[in-house]
């Protein structure tokens, strides 16, 4: 026992030695020979005794180079939590000092937190989380690895538990890794995420990537050599790094953008890291010499850095094949911190400037957790703090030239409340780049973002709360409201109850609707109704919530008029729904329309085709073709067979009247003739089909392959397509999808 377990520290020692950083080694072996002990007996899932989690996320801390006191906080992170008779925060402050103490607290959930609530704990858990990381960052950078570890090992945990931890760590963390600038963490939380929530897509992608590797693999080789030349010439210093993009960012391209895999072609990038910035601008510039840039792709994030600090040049370029990829220019230091961001930046610098520094980074966290203290809705903090961390910044300029970051999608509004609450308060309207435009206007990089003003201004209005995306400017609004109208709240939270209360006032009278108020007021912790409408009425406190209670309230006090069928949640969501709401997709997943479904991109099915479904979570259901080979391989995993849903087209038969087109992929086998290509597009084009995408290579026999994706109806369509085609002259085969 003794034995093995000096192996395990010895492995972390051997870490912190390489790092070249004094550690005070004595107190980092104390402390996990205290942790040891009190971890002794308990195990973990995958049958490791429980210590050997602490030692490994104490070893991907040592990755970062954080101090002495985050390794022994890491080693003894779960101590307090799950060790809670033998030990508490006292004793590990006693032995290791205040800051070991408050770094372990922040690490610790809360657990005796009285809410029935299972996700308004879970969300009072984050909120702890990040009121202890805005004190101090070294609690958050420990969370993600810790976080990391359990992903890596999530395997060993029951299913169930691996999607619901797999989706928070894909909406939580990785974003949270983000926008701290640790994008090595980040994406490897990422690639891990996705495998549990939709393993088919994965793999998908993954043997994609795989196949084009090797098939590229000259390519590259050529690239690099030909850069690699070029720099020594010209007496630069330099690392060449070949970069493949990471399976979870392609995954991302072709469900969000809509493309096939075919059509990524920066999924390679070429990493030159030199020792100075003005090389990167002569490396830059030699580039720029040797191939054709693409307009519009290169960036300067030198010069204008992310909001995560992160630096660097980009530019894509085209290769002598019409091959584009994509080339990163930065130094050591920039490169170290677009791996480990504002690790990286903790570890650089430390004193009391570089302290003032990273508060100012983490400015966004204290702003979120003080402007969402008053809000009494957990749910609503979610939210918040998913839009702050889940977005790409847009750039925006003051007239004055100051840069503005903001969340995609943010509008005028959001903009003149980010500058102040006053600019926003009186704002009467806006231009931008000279010209004037509706507030609701969303901003977009680079514009410049004017705010006209007006003493005549009253104030807000409340449809921008509908409006605006950050939650520093609807917090912004709501304080204003709270502030400046109370009555006005009151009446409004009045007729917003008084309108939930309208369906059920056949069988409320007012009396037993003032008593709801006032159950619903009490329970909520509002000392008055009136401060309830006023909550309400300022848009402190969301309806939903709010008619889930009245709901309640009201199955308390009547009797049903009628048996009915008790209403749900979903009940009311569907009610609100236009009735005759179709699911877009024309999909029926196992009896119901209107999921959230999407297209398999590797068999593209049609109407017509038997289909299957695949449980992602997250992601919606994917839809496959039956026959198709990944669903044939993917149902013979059992662990995943609760997760294939049977599914069919709402229209079967149905050709003319379904406005949904579909994508439908063809390989066309031609002789290599002149001429053949606008053949087919005119044959396609008589036909009324579109042509999404083509391209075509030559085979070494001479005829050529031609890869189209065009519009398609359904299955009869498509033969009818794949027919025409097929007595062309010239084409020797067709067959479906690419291959
Ligand atoms: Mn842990």
């Amino acid at each position: 026992m003794e034995n093995i377990a000096h192996t395990d520290i010895s492995r972390l020692c051997e870490l912190l030695k390489g790092t070249g950083k004094k550690y005070d080694i004595e107190k980092i072996r104390k402390a996990y020979e205290y942790a040891a002990a009190l971890h002794a007996g308990q195990y973990r899932a995958s049958g490791e005794p429980y210590i050997s989690h602490p030692v490994a996320v104490a070893e991907i801390v040592a990755g970062l180079e954080l101090d002495t006191d985050s390794i022994c906080a890491a080693l003894l992170h779960d101590t307090v939590e799950d060790c809670s008779d033998k030990t508490n925060l006292k004793e590990i402050e006693k032995m290791f000092g205040a800051d070991v103490a408050m770094l372990v607290d922040g690490l610790t959930k809360i657990v005796s937190l009285k809410v029935e609530d299972k996700e308004e704990q879970h969300i009072e858990n984050l909120r702890k989380m990040l009121l202890a990381m805005s004190k101090d960052v070294r609690v958050i950078f420990i969370k993600l690895c810790d976080r990391l570890h359990n992903m890596r090992t999530l395997g060993a945990k029951p299913e169930n538990k691996r999607r619901i931890t797999a989706l928070e760590t894909m909406e939580v963390y990785a974003p949270l890794a983000h926008r701290l600038g640790m994008q090595k963490i980040k994406q490897e939380l990422e690639n891990l995420g996705l495998q549990y929530l939709d393993p088919i897509g994965y793999n998908e992608v993954k043997n994609d990537i795989e196949s084009k590797y090797g098939k590229s693999l000259n390519f590259i080789e050529n690239i690099r050599a030909t850069i690699s030349e070029k720099l020594t010439e010209n007496n630069i210093k330099f690392t060449l790094e070949g970069r493949i993009k990471t399976v979870y960012s392609i995954y991302k391209k072709m469900y969000n953008q809509n493309k096939s895999f075919d059509e990524i072609y920066d999924f390679y990038a070429l990493r030159i890291i030199v020792d100075t910035e003005l090389e990167c601008y002569t490396v830059l510039g030699i580039i720029h010499e040797m191939f054709n840039s693409i307009p519009g792709r290169f960036k300067d994030y030198i010069s204008t850095p992310k909001p995560n600090m992160y630096r660097s040049l980009h530019t894509t370029v085209i290769g002598r094949d019409g091959i584009p990829f994509e080339v990163q220019i930065r130094t050591w230091e920039m490169h170290h911190i677009a791996e480990y961001g504002i690790a990286a930046h903790w570890k650089y610098k430390s004193g009391a400037s570089s302290k003032e520094e990273i508060d100012k980074k983490l400015e966004w966290i204290s702003r979120l957790i003080e402007t969402e203290d008053n809000t009494r809705d957990p749910a609503e903090f979610l939210h918040a703090f998913k839009t702050d961390i889940f977005h790409d910044e847009v750039f925006v300029f003051t007239p004055k030239g100051d840069v503005i970051a903001l969340p995609q999608g943010s509008t005028v509004i959001d903009f003149a409340y980010a500058i102040h609450s006053a600019v926003g308060n009186k704002m009467m309207g806006a231009k931008i780049n000279g010209m004037i435009v509706p507030i609701d206007r969303v901003v977009q990089n680079g514009e410049i973002v004017e705010i006209l003003t007006s003493s005549s201004v009253k104030g807000p209005s409340r449809d921008w709360l509908s409006i605006v995306k950050t939650s520093e400017a609807r917090t912004k609004i709501r304080q204003w409201f709270k502030k400046e109208s109370r009555t006005e709240n009151i009446a409004v939270g009045k007729s917003i109850v008084d309108n939930e209360l309208k369906k059920y006032s056949s069988r409320l009278s007012d009396i037993q609707k003032d008593d709801i108020i006032s159950a619903l007021a009490q329970k909520a912790g509002f000392a008055s109704a009136d401060d309830l409408y006023n909550t309400l009425g300022y848009g402190g406190l969301s309806l939903t919530k709010l008619s889930a209670r009245i709901r309640e309230e009201i199955n308390k006090i009547t009797v049903p008029e009628q048996p009915e069928p008790e209403i749900s949640e979903e009940d009311i969501v569907q009610k609100t729904k236009p009735k005759h709401l179709k699911s877009d997709s024309g999909i029926i997943v196992d009896g119901q329309s209107g999921c959230a479904v999407k297209f398999a991109k590797c068999c593209n099915p049609l109407p017509g085709d038997d289909i299957i479904g695949f449980i992602t979570k997250g992601y919606g259901i994917s839809i496959h073709k039956k026959d198709c080979p990944n669903v044939t391989d993917g149902r013979k995993n059992p662990e995943n067979a609760d997760r294939w849903v049977s599914a069919h087209w709402e229209l079967p038969e149905d050709s003319g009247s379904s406005k949904n087109v579909y994508e439908a992929l063809l390989q066309i086998y031609t002789e290599n003739g002149i001429g053949i290509l606008a053949n087919i597009a005119v044959a396609l084009a008589d036909m009324k089909v579109m042509i999404l995408s083509v391209n075509s290579h030559k085979k070494s026999n001479g005829q050529s392959i031609i890869n189209l994706k065009v519009s398609c109806k359904n299955i009869e369509h498509y033969n009818s397509i794949v027919s025409k085609l097929k007595s062309l002259d010239g084409v020797m085969g067709v067959s479906r999808g690419f291959s």
